[in-house]
Parts: structure tokens; C-alpha cells; sequence
């Protein structure tokens, strides 16, 4: 989080990575100005060593200049909530959505699937997101257990401050909602993306999300069983005019900064 102005400042990008016996534990990061990075990097070591799924064993912190003249500024998603009773009629809810954003429900259901098996092909969780023909359902990523690490974005503090205001009303004020949104926003920017679907690795954490450009980001309290421990992200894009460099260049280099929250929809029932 930044305070503005914002774009005649010399900005960082700093990240953290803490894994734990050999396997990703915890990543977070922030652009942010010169004076702000110890405090930061403070914050971000004691996150990776409180984690809830264990104390890191190795925690890994990069800083990297940003030209400030690169940085865009957005808008976040707007947010909806679709109730729904549980994780199946989660994911048939969410596969309605993803058809209404223009992915085949073949597409969808690929997936799906694929996220459910842990995505890596070792059947865990990949570190990061899957990249998915809308069409076919193919996986277009290189690595399928890295996958594509979207990075470099952040909110200013101003947006951060109402982001979490409307957030708090709602019940929802917790880092899964706020980094979620930001990470999604920045995915609704890339050329070509139809929609993205994600659901958590954490066990504890059963809500998930399909966002799209046309209509933001939808969330489900259920995507999957509470206890289960592996989640995906997978991004929908259309074949014609896909550039896979372009496309991950822009999603692990390009700097993106919020400026203001999105609005907040009504909620709706999973049939409406
Ligand atoms: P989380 O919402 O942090 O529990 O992450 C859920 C899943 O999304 C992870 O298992 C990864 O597959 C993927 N993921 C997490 N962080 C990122 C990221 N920065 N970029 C792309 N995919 C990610």
C-alpha cells in the first residue's frame, strides 16, 4: 500500500517467498517507495514466520526498482457475492459464470478438473496459475507446476483504506478478499483474458472466485470441501492473437497500481 502521489516517486517492488520442506508456504508483496521497505520487509518476514501452515524455513525477499513512468493505474473489479449451500452447487455456479464470460463449459470443466487434481503434475497445487484455451481447454503455460506468477501490483493507501471500509461492511475485510481482488484486477488487464477461476490452497478456506472483464469479481463462500488442501488459479484466453511471452511478461513484470476500489454489487442466489 502507497500513499500518493505516486508517480514522481522512485518506486520498489518488493516480494517475499518462504517455503517450508521444499514446498511454497507464503508469498505476498507491495510497491512501494524507498523509505517504506524495512518496515515492509519486516512485516512480510513476520508473515512468512507466522504463517498458519507452519514456520518458513526459508524466506526469500527481493527488491526491485520500478520506472515509475511504467506503472499503470487502474480501477479494481467490482465485487458480487452468489450464495451458494455448498461446493457442488459452488462449481456449477461458477461454470455458469465462466460460459456467461465466454468460456466453453468443456473449457471450464477441463479446468476445473485439472485444478481439483493439484494442477502440477505431481497432483499438487502448482505455484502458480494455469493458462487455459478457452475453447479447447488446453494448457497453454510452459511449466505446469510453476505456472504463471502474477506479480508487481499493489493498491494505493488511499484505495486500500476504501477497499477495506466497504470490505468491513460486508464481512469480508480478510487478506484471502483483499489480495485476491488486487491479483484478479491486474489479470482482467492482460490482452486477451476471458476470465479467471480460482479457489484457495488453504484448508481452511472454502470461498473462490470467477472474474471476468465484462462483470468483475464474482465470489462463492463454497468452491470447494472445507479440509481440502489443494487450490489453482486457471486463465481463460482466446486463442486467436494469444502471445504467450506478451502475456507473461505483462502478468510476472508489468507494474500495476489501484488507485480506487470497484463497486460492490448486490448479492445474488445461486439460481437468479
Ligand atoms: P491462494 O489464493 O493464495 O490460496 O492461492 C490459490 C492458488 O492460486 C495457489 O495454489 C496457486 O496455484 C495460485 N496462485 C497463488 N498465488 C498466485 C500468483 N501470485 N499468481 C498466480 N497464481 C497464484
Amino acid at each position: 500500500m502507497l500513499a500518493s502521489p505516486v508517480m514522481e516517486r522512485h518506486l520498489y517492488s518488493i516480494r517475499m517467498h518462504a517455503s517450508l520442506g521444499g514446498r511454497h508456504l507464503s508469498g505476498a508483496e507491495h510497491l512501494a517507495p524507498f523509505e517504506d521497505l524495512e518496515e515492509l520487509a519486516a512485516a512480510l518476514v513476520r508473515r512468512a514466520l507466522t504463517h498458519p501452515g507452519g514456520r518458513a524455513e526459508q524466506v526469500t525477499i527481493s527488491i526491485d526498482p520500478v520506472v515509475a513512468e511504467t506503472i499503470r493505474q487502474s480501477r479494481l473489479p467490482d465485487v458480487r457475492t452468489v450464495r451458494v449451500v455448498d461446493w457442488e452447487q459452488g462449481r456449477q455456479t461458477a461454470l455458469h459464470w465462466l460460459k456467461v464470460a465466454g468460456v466453453t463449459e468443456s473449457a471450464a470443466w477441463t479446468a476445473m478438473q485439472a485444478m481439483q487434481q493439484g494442477g502440477a503434475p505431481d497432483g499438487t497445487s502448482m505455484r502458480g496459475a494455469m493458462l487455459v484455451d478457452v475453447v479447447s481447454g488446453e494448457r497453454l503455460e510452459l511449466d505446469h507446476a510453476r505456472g504463471v506468477r502474477v506479480s508487481r501490483m499493489d493498491l494505493t493507501l488511499e484505495a486500500e483504506q476504501a477497499l477495506r471500509a466497504a470490505l468491513v461492511s460486508r464481512n469480508l475485510d480478510n487478506p484471502h478478499v483483499r489480495e485476491a481482488l488486487i491479483l484478479a484486477g491486474k489479470v482482467l488487464m492482460t490482452p486477451g483474458v476471458v476470465a479467471e477461476l480460482c479457489w484457495s490452497d488453504d484448508p481452511d478456506y472454502t470461498a473462490g472466485y470467477v472474474a471476468a472483464p465484462g462483470f468483475g469479481y464474482v465470489r462463492f463462500p463454497h468452491l470447494k470441501p472445507l479440509g481440502e488442501g489443494r487450490g489453482g488459479r486457471a486463465f481463460f484466453f482466446a486463442r486467436e492473437g494469444f502471445n504467450l511471452d506478451q502475456v507473461v511478461t505483462f502478468l510476472e513484470k508489468e507494474a500495476v497500481l489501484f488507485t480506487r476500489p470497484g463497486r460492490f454489487l448486490r448479492d445474488m442466489e445461486a439460481g437468479e
